[in-house]
Order: structure tokens, then C-alpha cells, then sequence
């Protein structure tokens, strides 16, 4: 099979990334080694820029609509205030600076989104465990619970990678050049 764009991980990055192409009519490929959202201690709060980026998307409704925000904040050290800040916010905001939403509904959100999208395919419990380049493109050897595919001339695109996933593959060409898809 062979994809213009292979997002690793449908993390917040990955989604995100998937949906801007699908944005500028780019269609992708996004695989992820599990088979559903993060369920571990992850985000709480995302920024007003994060809430503008999403917009772009058209999918902030559902973050506003579930995030609590807020304005200020405090830090106490036992029962004595040692910190409190204030951030900047007006009336022509259209966000608020900060909004506290768990990273397990971000994700649903997005995904939520890119599942209504036709250029963006996910795949579920799909580990990329190799990736090699050659003239033609870039190949992923991906493991799903049937089988090991080695999908041939895949295009890769590194600077969505997961951190775990992009330090495994350091050294591989296809990390070397991250501002470039060969197709
Ligand atoms: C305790 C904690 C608190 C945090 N608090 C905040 C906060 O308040 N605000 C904030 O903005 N950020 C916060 N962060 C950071 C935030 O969680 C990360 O920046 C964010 O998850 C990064 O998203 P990502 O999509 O790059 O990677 P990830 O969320 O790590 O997603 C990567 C995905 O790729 C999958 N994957 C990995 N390797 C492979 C492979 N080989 N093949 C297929 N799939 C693969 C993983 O299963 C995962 O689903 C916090 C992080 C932690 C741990």
C-alpha cells in the first residue's frame, strides 16, 4: 500500500498534524500501537494558542464546551500561599488564556474529528517497528495482532513521530531529512 503521508501515533501531535493536511486537501495515514486513547497521567491544560490552533481545525466547540478555564492561579505550600499569578485576558479574546481539559478527551475530540474526515485514515494496534528509504520513498514495517506488513515506498513523515518512537530511529534516513516527505 502505498500512502502520500504516514503519520506514527494518533497522539494530540499525530491527530492534529493528520487533520491540518486534511485541512490543505493532503490525504494521510495515521498509526497507532494501540487501540484506543492515552489512559495514563498525561495533560490537563491547554493554552489559549493550542485552543486558536484548534479552531483553525474546526474542532474547538467540544474543548470549550467541556474545558474548565480560568485566569489565575495559586500555589500554596502546606496552608500558606507561596505563588499567585494572574495571566493577561480581555473581552476581544476569543479564548480564554488557559482551559483544564484531560489529554484523554483531547485526544477523543480529535479523533472524534479526524474519524469524520475522509482524507484521514487511522489505524488501530498498528506498531511501526521499521522504517527504511530508499529511491522510491520510505518504508514502514508495521505489526498489527494478525500479521507483520512491510508496507513498501511508504511515505514517511518523521516530525509528527513520537519522542519514544523518533529516539529509536535516530540513526535512520528517514529521520535525518524531517523537513522532507519523499513521496
Ligand atoms: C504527567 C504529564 C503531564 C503533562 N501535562 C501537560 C499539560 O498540562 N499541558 C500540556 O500541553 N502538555 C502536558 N504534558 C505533555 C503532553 O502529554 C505531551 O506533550 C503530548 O502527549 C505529546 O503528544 P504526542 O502526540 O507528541 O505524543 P503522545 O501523546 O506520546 O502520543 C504518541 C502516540 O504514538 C503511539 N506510538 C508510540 N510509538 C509507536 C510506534 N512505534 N508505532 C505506532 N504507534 C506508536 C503511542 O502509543 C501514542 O498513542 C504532560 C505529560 C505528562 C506525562
Amino acid at each position: 500500500m502505498r500512502h502520500r503521508v504516514a503519520i506514527v501515533g494518533a497522539g494530540p501531535v499525530g491527530v492534529t498534524a493528520a487533520l491540518e493536511l486534511a485541512r490543505h486537501g493532503i490525504a494521510s495515514v495515521v498509526l497507532d500501537d494501540k487501540a484506543t486513547v492515552n489512559d495514563g497521567s498525561r495533560a490537563i491544560c491547554l493554552s489559549r494558542h493550542s485552543l486558536e490552533i484548534l479552531q483553525q481545525l474546526g474542532v474547538e466547540a467540544p474543548f470549550v464546551a467541556k474545558g474548565l478555564g480560568w485566569t489565575r492561579g495559586r500555589t500554596y505550600f502546606r496552608d500558606r500561599e507561596i505563588f499567585r499569578f494572574e495571566m493577561p485576558h480581555s473581552e476581544q479574546e476569543r479564548f480564554l488564556p488557559m482551559i483544564n481539559l484531560q489529554q484523554q478527551y483531547i485526544e477523543k475530540f480529535l479523533i472524534d474529528k479526524a474519524a469524520e474526515s475522509e482524507p484521514v485514515e487511522l489505524r488501530w494496534q498498528s506498531a511501526v517497528t521499521g522504517v527504511s528509504q530508499d529511491a522510491s520513498g520510505v518504508s514502514l514495517e508495521v505489526s498489527t495482532p494478525r500479521a507483520t506488513i512491510a508496507s513498501p515506498a511508504t511515505t514517511c513523515w518523521p516530525p509528527t513521530a513520537p519522542a519514544a518512537w523518533r529516539a529509536r530511529h535516530w540513526a535512520s534516513p528517514c529521520t535525518a531529512r524531517p523537513t522532507r516527505a519523499a513521496t
